[in-house]
């Protein structure tokens, strides 16, 4: 694979943005090479600078689930383009969104509009302290929510890449409201909520983990949050960032049937621009200014290409028989890559929840943090570099989740387990 011009991006871009990317898992560093630069994408299919083409299984990762550049998402966003980028004040395109999401989601009442998803987590978090007057909140380890300051302790995603549990920056007197419990295990939520009793806020989860690969919620772990954060007065978040329209159209708590108290959303509802969303019960997302005192604002906060984005996203996905395609190609291609490692006699733990899927390189099964630290980082680097060289690419880490869209075609998933085939052989 020829790629001299990303490597010549890269040396040129480390001059002037710190690492040389704006966020960073996409440096590659886990994986030990240089970053692709990419110029352009089609349906299931990126392309570098170098004029490669990959199968994507990253899709911006998460909200490409109709493949990129669909031609209805292309053709809105020109048309409002024309209208005007931004105009900081209200349009009826985020009362149809926000009917849209409201309608789709079981929890959601009343939503609010940013513009990404640690903005939704980090006003979440606020309005649930605001509501609740409790300071602590509750997270997972393993599972991300953004990089806001309270949200950044025990995370996953990049910070697990990276092995760098608490980042630097983030004040030791706010880190300690932070409390972390362990998912899948809901021991380890009782003890906390006994010895804090009365001081938490929230309790905020993934209900599929994404970020630390794709870690399904155990039977009943859902359901014990909600009935512990009924009991004890906490509200209870489901961080739908990556899961919400993903999973299924009303996210997890559609597919698992329980309803949290407030839920935060993006990616998908975005159809690729910068969003987020937050939402809830109208009695909690009523606090909020100016119907409340709780303070939460955006200059660029239901910003019209965004709101049209994901309008023309979501009007896609309502289509009959979206989701059940979108689980039949997923199931294919996840259990194909399962297939092809245990023919090659590689250990493999394969996760998928709907076009969620993650192959850990472990022999035991992953079921939390602990389970998922303990995977073969080096192999799976290998197996990366492998895979790209085969045209498909993942995310750069173990740590990360692959997605499936309307767009892959058999013949792509095909390819890509071939693709997986011939890599687990040579590791
Ligand atoms: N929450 C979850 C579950 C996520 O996966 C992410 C990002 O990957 C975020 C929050 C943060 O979203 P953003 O990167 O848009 O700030």
């Amino acid at each position: 694979m020829q790629n001299s011009r990303s490597s010549q991006l890269f040396q040129q871009a480390l001059k002037s943005i710190p690492g040389g990317v704006n966020s960073p898992v996409r440096a590659f560093r886990s994986v030990g090479s240089d970053p692709l630069f990419i110029k352009s994408a089609a349906g299931p299919m990126i392309f570098d600078e170098d004029g490669n083409g990959y199968i994507d299984y990253v899709g911006s990762w998460g909200p490409m689930i109709v493949g990129h550049c669909h031609p209805k998402v292309v053709e809105a966003i020109k048309k409002a383009a024309e209208s005007g980028a931004s105009f900081g004040a209200p349009t009826e395109l985020e009362i149809t969104l926000a009917e849209m999401v409201i309608k789709a989601v079981p929890s959601i009442e009343m939503v609010r509009m940013v513009s990404s998803g640690t903005e939704a987590t980090m006003s979440a978090i606020r309005l649930s302290r605001g509501y609740t007057g409790r300071d602590n909140i509750l997270k997972f380890s393993g599972c991300y929510h953004g990089h806001s300051d309270s949200l950044l302790v025990k995370a996953g995603s990049g910070l697990a890449t990276f092995g760098v549990p608490d980042s630097p920056g983030v004040p030791a007197d706010l880190a300690k409201h932070t409390l972390t419990a362990t998912y899948n295990d809901l021991d380890s939520v009782r003890a906390l909520v006994a010895a804090n009793k009365g001081t938490i806020a929230c309790v905020i989860v993934e209900p599929v983990a994404g970020n630390m690969g794709t870690v399904p919620p155990q039977e009943g772990f859902l359901e014990g949050l909600r009935e512990i954060c009924t009991e004890e007065g906490i509200v209870l978040i489901f961080d739908e960032v990556m899961s919400g329209f993903r999973v299924a159209y009303g996210g997890a708590q559609e597919r698992f049937g329980i309803t949290p108290d407030l839920t935060t959303l993006g990616k998908i509802i975005g159809g690729g621009l910068p969003v987020g969303a937050f939402g809830g019960k109208k009695e909690i997302m009523s606090q909020l200014s100016p119907a409340g005192g709780v303070y939460q604002a955006g200059t660029l906060s239901g910003n019209p290409l965004a709101m049209t984005a994901g309008i023309e996203t979501l009007k896609l996905l309502q289509e009959p028989g979206f989701y059940e395609k979108l689980e039949e190609k997923s199931k294919f291609v996840a259990e194909g890559i399962a297939k092809a490692a245990k023919d090659a006699g590689f250990p493999l733990y394969s996760t998928r929840v709907g076009s969620m899927f993650c192959g850990f390189f472990s022999k035991e099964p992953v079921y939390n943090w602990d389970s998922a630290a303990k995977c073969d980082t080096k192999a799976f680097a290998t197996y990366f570099r492998g895979m790209l060289e085969e045209g498909v690419y993942l995310a750069c880490s173990q740590f990360e989740t692959a997605f499936v869209g309307a767009a892959h075609t058999e013949q792509d998933l095909e390819k890509t387990i071939a693709a997986a085939a011939k890599c687990f052989k040579a590791l």
